[in-house]
């Protein structure tokens, strides 16, 4: 058995030109962990956690997925950490062209060479999974968004990522969606998904995550399991936050 982290950030730091975005971050998560990011807006959640597939790169420091370096920009390496990790955005990035079965289909088909049939079958079987089977034949503009967001979901987990990434994924939603969207993620992690999950849904990370952690101004500040996250945080930029969302 292997006791490498499935994802290891050594001293990641980030500039946008001269704005430094990211600075020093270590972070390694573990085939089967659950982890949770929060912090205030800007503070480089959605940065790390693009750094992570790169849709980002970092300037300085190490992120290594599932043994796969990712500093520098080797196009072959890049490719193969999108095919471990799947990622879900707060707008959901749907296809609006396309289906929801061929949003589903699309990227097996076209990256993996899997037979339309066989992407089908896999395409219904996780549509079924967020439990919208019934929906595969309509347009995203049809459907609400908490089914759109369950259709992101499902097209990610159609290319069978050890990793899922969730930027905000219930921030775009109305209220009354945003429990479909969340009981869908708990099931996920209930079957020993990989997950970061950037969310202030604090319900969520006390339930779900194994770890906590609370960046503000592009470093990690804190971490910890939820109970001591929640009941003792440290920082005195943690309290002020929970402070303010809870
Ligand atoms: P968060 O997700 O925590 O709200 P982001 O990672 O989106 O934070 O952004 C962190 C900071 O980096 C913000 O100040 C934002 O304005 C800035 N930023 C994000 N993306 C870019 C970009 N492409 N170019 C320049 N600045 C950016
Ligand atoms: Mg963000």
């Amino acid at each position: 058995m292997s006791t490498e982290p499935i994802i290891r950030i050594e001293k990641a730091s980030k500039w946008f030109g001269a704005f430094q975005v990211l600075t020093d971050i270590d972070l390694q998560v573990k085939a089967g962990e659950r982890i949770v990011i929060c912090g205030p807006s800007g503070s480089g959640k959605s940065t790390l956690i693009r750094c992570i597939n790169h849709l980002e790169t970092v300037g300085r420091g190490r992120i290594v997925v599932d043994g796969i370096e990712l500093t520098g920009h080797q196009r072959r390496n890049i490719d193969a950490v999108r095919r471990e990790v799947g990622m879900v955005f707060q707008q959901f990035n749907l296809f609006p062209h396309l289906t929801v079965l061929q949003n589903c289909t699309l990227a097996p088909m076209h990256t993996r060479g899997v037979s339309r049939a066989e992407a089908e079958e896999t395409a219904m079987k996780y549509l079924r999974r967020v439990r919208i089977p019934d929906q595969a034949a309509k347009y995203p503009s049809q459907l609400s968004g908490g089914q759109q967001q369950r259709v992101a979901i499902a097209r990610a987990l159609c290319m069978n990522p050890k990793v899922m990434l969730f930027d905000e994924p219930t921030s775009a939603l109305d209220p009354e969606m945003v429990k479909e969207v969340l009981d869908t993620m708990i099931s996920l992690a209930e079957d020993g998904m990989t997950m970061l999950c950037v969310t202030h849904e604090m319900g969520f990370a006390r339930s779900v995550a194994d770890r906590v952690i609370f960046m503000a101004d592009g470093r990690i500040l804190e971490q910890a399991p939820p109970q001591p996250f929640f009941s003792n945080p440290t920082h005195p930029q943690l309290r002020a936050f929970l402070g303010q969302i809870l």
